[in-house]
Order: C-alpha cells, then structure tokens, then sequence
C-alpha cells in the first residue's frame, strides 16, 4: 500500500481485466479500419475556447464538468471533455477537407476528463473509441457509421446493446420547432435552473431523468411531427438503409443530445445491464459545427463509443471477450547453462509469434513449475544438466501433464506445430 490512492472518479486498469480493456478496443477499432477511417491521435488537451464553442456554452460538459487550467503564460485550456472538437480543430487545421476527396474519414481512441459525480459507469476520466465523417451528407454516410458500431458491439459477442434512433430536423425546421417547444415548456412548473434552460437549450429538457419533469413531458411536442420535407426524406433513408443491413433500431422520438451542433440523424447505443449509465455509445449529424468553430460549412457525421461501459455490459451479459493468451511456452531452466540456452529459445519463441515466458531469479524447479502454472501457459518447457547432454528438452502439456522429450535443435519448431496455427498470441 502507497501513501497515495488512484484520484477520485479514475481508476487503475490492471491485468488481468485491462486485456479486456483493449479487446473492446481493437473490436471498435477494427470494423473502422476496414471501413477507410483512418486513425488522428490529437492533443489531451486544448483552448477552452474550442470546446466552449464546439461543445456549447449551454451544455453540462461546458458548464460543470470541464478542467481547466490557466498555464504560466496566462493561456486557458482545458482538458479534452469529448472527441468531436478536437479531430475536427485538427482536419481543418490541416486542410484535410482540401487535400482529397471528401468525406474526410477518420477515427480515434483516447482518454477523456469531465468532472462529474462519480457512480458505477461514471467517471471522471474515462476512455472512448470514435469515428467522424466529415465533408458529406448522405444517408450512407450515417447508416454506415451505425453499421460499423452496431458491428463491433456483435463482433464482442454483446447481444443486449440497443440502438436509438431519431432525427433533430435542421437550420429550416428545428426553430419553429425550438418554438413550439419552449411555449409548451413554459407553461411547466420547473426550477430555476430548468426555466433558465428553456431559453437557452430547449431540447436539452427534454432530456431531464427526474421523474416529476418526465411526467410533465409527456404532452411535449416532438421534432418528429415538425420536420421539413428534406429532412424527413433524409432520415427515411438512414432507416430504410439500416433495415436492409439487419441493424434493429427504434425510433426514440424524445432522443436528444447533450451538444448543441446535433443536426438531423442522432442515436444512442443502450445497454439495459448497466443501470442507470446505460448509454454505452452515441453520435449523430452535426453539420453545424464546422463554421461555429471558424471553418466552412462541412455537414459531418460521427459518434463516440464508451470503453469503459462497453467492458461493463460485457461484465453484465457474461461475455468474456477473446483475449490472445499472455503466454503459451514457459521455460524452467535447471542451471546456468540451462538458463542460457532456454532464454535464446525464448527469444527466438517469441520473434515466431509465440507468447512465452520464463522462471526469471534462478528459482528451483519446484517455485518455477508453480509459475509456469499460474501464467496459463499451455505448455512448460523443463531443461537440465542431463537433457543438455542428450540435446533434447522436456515438454510437458500443462492440460494433460504429458511430458516428452524434444531435440533441443527442433524445440522452437516443434512447439510452434503443438501450438498450431490459431494458437492465442499469434499474429
Ligand atoms: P451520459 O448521458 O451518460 O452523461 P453523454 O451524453 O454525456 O452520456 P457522450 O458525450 O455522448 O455521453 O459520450 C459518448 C459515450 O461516452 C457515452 O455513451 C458513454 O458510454 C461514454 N461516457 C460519457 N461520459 C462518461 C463518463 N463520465 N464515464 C464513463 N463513460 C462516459
Ligand atoms: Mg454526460
């Protein structure tokens, strides 16, 4: 035990559950790459001011859950509270929507900050897998993006991850919608603090859990029965499109997003294990949010998936993802000359591929036949004074306790072969 503990809301990430961590990674990561998004990595933090723009000054994020800081030279930042801003602060600076041809594809893996009340599936430093589409409006866009989540949720093996679906109308429909929102809202008996809301972010409202607002609601008008003509086309097509692909949605027509620059096709990934943090992932349309952040107008599309309550539902449903094996050789040498030769058939193990490991501080055999154990290795590769003189090795099958004795000029083969070629830790 250290004088210190992990700050509050974070947590460590260790083995054996942090392979688990990075499965759901990769599994996220990978529909993507085959997709065409290619990977921006940008920095941890940024000027406030992109994320008070991006973001929206009326939003939680902005107003209660960012960290900033002022450095030494006087300059604001914050740390990065979500994706979006950043890698679109990044592919204008770049002239990426100059270079090639548009949709600009990308995605991303990182950490994010927000000060929140920390609870099971809430914390204050979390990590995310997101993907934006950036430069194009077409249905396909969106339904792919919903495609590849949707894919990476089932390549875990998650079966109970629900998908959301709504449309927040655009720059023609959604004032008179905003409208007709904030007159009903109006009329509500709600807080200060809501009443304050209705002027400024209407829509976001809607989105309140408590259940005497819920239940004042009810009536509230819907984006639903305001959209214009294109907008309702557009958002027949994602679903028509979703449905040809086998990806179940249903239509949520009180879906709203936290941000503000949420234009028509907006979605929730929801998970009914977790609790009250069920949205495992979202995004949508933001064809907004370019020019609010100085650029020209590039309607985009992305969304942002939760790792951390990703691993949760995996937890909750029972799922354990496939993780490569640490290890599937581990040598015990017998003696410094046992030790010598063992550790090159370890290198030379793993330069093939294979996960190995070895009885590292001169241990007996007894302690290190208990770590060969206890690393899960498949099989235990024992050598003494008196194999090294008959130049062979034991390999001993850890499953069955079957032990032969292997020529020590054949041993990097012929495990490789008892491995197989699906062996775990194999590329
Ligand atoms: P919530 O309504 O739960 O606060 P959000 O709308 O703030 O979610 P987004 O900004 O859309 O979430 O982020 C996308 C995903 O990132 C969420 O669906 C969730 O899985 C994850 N996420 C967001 N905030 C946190 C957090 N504080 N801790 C862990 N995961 C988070
Ligand atoms: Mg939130």
């Amino acid at each position: 035990m250290s004088t210190f503990s992990a700050p509050k809301g974070t947590y460590d990430l260790l083995p054996p559950d942090s392979a688990a961590f990075l499965a759901v990674r990769e599994a996220i990561a990978a529909p993507l790459r085959r997709a065409g998004y290619g990977y921006v990595e940008t920095p941890g933090f940024e000027h406030v001011e992109l994320f008070a723009r991006g973001v929206g000054e009326s939003t939680d994020i902005v107003t209660k859950e960012m960290y900033t800081l002022t450095t030494k030279g006087g300059t604001r930042l914050a740390l990065r509270p979500e994706g979006t801003a950043s890698v679109l602060r990044a592919a204008l600076q770049a002239n990426l929507h100059r270079s090639g041809s548009l949709p600009v594809k990308l995605w991303y893996s990182g950490t994010y900050y927000r000060y929140e009340r920390p609870q099971a599936g809430r914390y204050r430093h979390f990590s995310q897998v997101g993907a934006e589409a950036i430069g194009a409006e077409d249905p396909v866009l969106d339904a792919e993006l919903i495609i590849l989540a949707a894919d990476a949720y089932r390549s875990l093996g998650l079966s109970g991850v629900r998908l959301l679906l709504n449309s927040l109308g655009d720059r023609t429909c959604r004032p008179a919608y905003r409208e007709a929102l904030q007159n009903f809202l109006r009329g509500l008996d709600l807080d200060e603090e809501t009443r304050a809301r209705i002027e400024i972010n209407p829509l976001r409202v809607l989105d309140d859990k408590r259940p005497d607002v819920r239940r004042q609601l009810a009536d509230a008008p819907l984006l639903r029965d305001h959209l214009c003509e294109s907008c309702k086309e557009y958002h027949e097509g994602v679903r028509a499109l979703l449905t040809a692909a086998g990806v179940p949605f249903t239509d949520d027509p009180a879906l709203v997003r936290g941000l503000d620059y949420y234009t028509r096709t907006t979605f929730e990934f929801v998970h009914d294990g977790l609790g009250s943090q069920s949205a495992v992932g979202g995004g949508g349309r933001y064809d907004g949010l370019s020019e609010l952040i100085g650029g020209p107008a590039l309607p985009s599309v992305g969304w942002a998936l939760g790792v951390d309550r990703t691993v949760l539902a995996l937890r909750a449903e029972g799922v354990a993802p496939a993780v490569p094996a640490a290890t599937d050789v581990f040598a015990v040498p017998m003696g410094d000359e046992a030790r010598r030769v063992l550790f090159a058939t370890v290198t030379e193990l793993r330069r093939a591929g294979v996960a190995a490991d070895f009885a590292y501080g001169g241990k007996g055999v007894k302690a290190s036949m208990k770590a060969a154990n206890r690393s899960g290795a498949r099989y235990a590769v024992v050598l003494g004074e008196r194999d090294i003189a008959e130049g062979v090795a034991q390999v001993k099958d850890l499953e069955s306790g079957d032990q032969v004795a292997v020529p020590l000029d054949g041993l990097v083969a012929d495990l490789a072969a008892r491995l197989g070629p699906g062996a775990a830790g194999r590329e």
